[in-house]
């Protein structure tokens, strides 16, 4: 652009010339140009970042996120495309060439359509005296193979299952696919328990500060629901039992989430919650994930968690004005929002200010959870699982990852 006019004085032009200026001035120039902070010249602790080793929490962005797939992939889709579809994301498992699961000794032949009354895709077993035809869907944890007026195409539950790995409410696959609660219900229950499985099942291999001189491990539990246990006699004047769950995870590394569910003591009506963590719950658990594994310990002031163990240094911090039982009393605890703390490790980087990813897993998890949770049930083990999962995946085409879980929960079930 050439210089046809003297430099603005005032006005539009010159604020529009001055953020043009601001805009192509290299990134760099700034802070080449800043002077060293006094911490450094004066040999304090270096600024170090919360998360210093593995990835750094990335800001997950939504709104550019896509899918290998869409709901439109599922409606309106002749029924052979969609199995083809669903086959090829591991969403179902392809039979050819697998065991018979009716006869056990058959082989079953490619997909096929068969036209007579109880017809459609199928592959068949190539056995003389089985010759029985296995849905593509048949034994499948999520999908339903109903017949008569139970019987839903595949159709419509491969697009419920994507509405709720999508993260869509129940009421609304209801009104986005006209189909009943029945049916809702029962996917997102069969997705949740499917995704528990998985990950009781992956949870087994997390070595917290594998590979790493030191790690930086973050633990807090959680009160999710509450209820009036129904085995109680009327004399007691603690009927209340809690749902409380524990948490760990490594900054740097979301597939490190640990959940734990956490045995609190039963409480009066009123109590406001089952009090932190006891001695007894955590030190298994101690042992169990951060014992002898060089690790700092990121905790709240919870008196249980300043158990002393090898190869761990204790970093506590407390974050808004707590109430904590101490001797059967309750106290309240001032926030300390940050707590300055010096660990002699070997490696030289110093942690010198703490927050908390895990109080973010928390709000995400309450989220999630939604309002209607009942404590000590399968369902809601289920459903916090089922977060677990979400968040070791989030960033992720969920919809893929679905297929992956699947895959290997059908080979585990199909192909020992
Ligand atoms: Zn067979």
């Amino acid at each position: 652009m050439g210089k046809a006019w003297p430099a603005a004085k005032r006005g539009k032009a010159r604020a529009a010339a001055q953020s043009r200026v601001t805009a192509r001035r290299p990134a760099a120039a700034p802070s080449a140009l800043k002077k060293p902070a006094a911490a450094d010249q004066l040999g304090a602790p270096k600024n170090v970042p919360y998360v210093r080793h593995g990835a750094p929490t990335k800001r997950i962005r939504h709104a550019q996120a896509t899918w290998a797939r869409s709901l439109k992939d599922f409606v309106n889709t002749p029924a052979k495309t969609i199995i083809n579809k669903l086959t090829r994301d591991k969403i179902l498992p392809d039979w050819k060439g697998a065991t018979c699961p009716y006869c056990g000794e058959g082989t079953l032949g490619p997909l096929k359509h068969y036209a007579d009354s109880n017809g459609g895709w199928a592959y068949r077993c190539n056995s003389k005296e089985c010759k029985r035809r296995v849905l593509p869907h048949a034994f499948h944890p999520i999908f339903k193979c109903g017949t008569g007026q139970s019987h839903v195409s595949l159709a419509d539950q491969a697009s419920v299952l994507f509405c709720s790995i999508a993260k869509c409410s129940q009421t609304s696959v209801r009104f986005l696919l006209q189909k009943n609660h029945k049916l809702t219900e029962s996917i997102y229950e069969s997705l949740h328990a499917v995704r528990a499985k998985s990950v009781v099942q992956h949870e087994k291999n997390i070595k917290f500060g594998a590979d790493l001189p030191w790690a930086d491990v973050e633990a807090d539990e959680v009160d999710i629901a509450k209820g009036e246990d129904p085995n109680t006699d009327a004399a007691t004047d603690k009927p209340v039992i809690w749902e409380q769950w524990g948490g760990m995870v490594q900054r740097g590394d979301q597939k490190s989430l640990v959940l734990f569910k956490l045995d609190p003591a039963k409480t009066k009506r009123r109590a406001p919650g089952p009090g932190p963590i006891r001695k007894r719950d955590w030190k298994p658990l101690a042992y169990k994930w951060v014992h002898q594994r060089n690790i700092i310990l990121h905790t709240d002031g919870a008196r249980s968690y300043k158990l002393k163990l090898e190869g761990v240094k204790h970093d506590w911090v407390v974050h808004a004005k707590k109430r904590v039982m101490v001797k059967g009393k309750w106290v309240w605890i001032k926030p300390k929002f940050t707590k300055i703390t010096h660990h002699d490790v070997p490696d030289d980087s110093k942690p010198n200010k703490t927050k908390r990813i895990i109080d973010r897993i928390w709000g995400e998890l309450r989220k999630h959870l939604g309002n209607k949770k009942t404590a000590n049930t399968k369902a809601l083990t289920n459903k916090i699982r089922s977060y677990q999962w979400l968040y070791w995946h989030r960033g992720e085409d969920l919809w893929l990852a679905t297929g992956k879980m699947l895959e290997e929960a059908f080979l585990k079930e199909h192909c020992q």
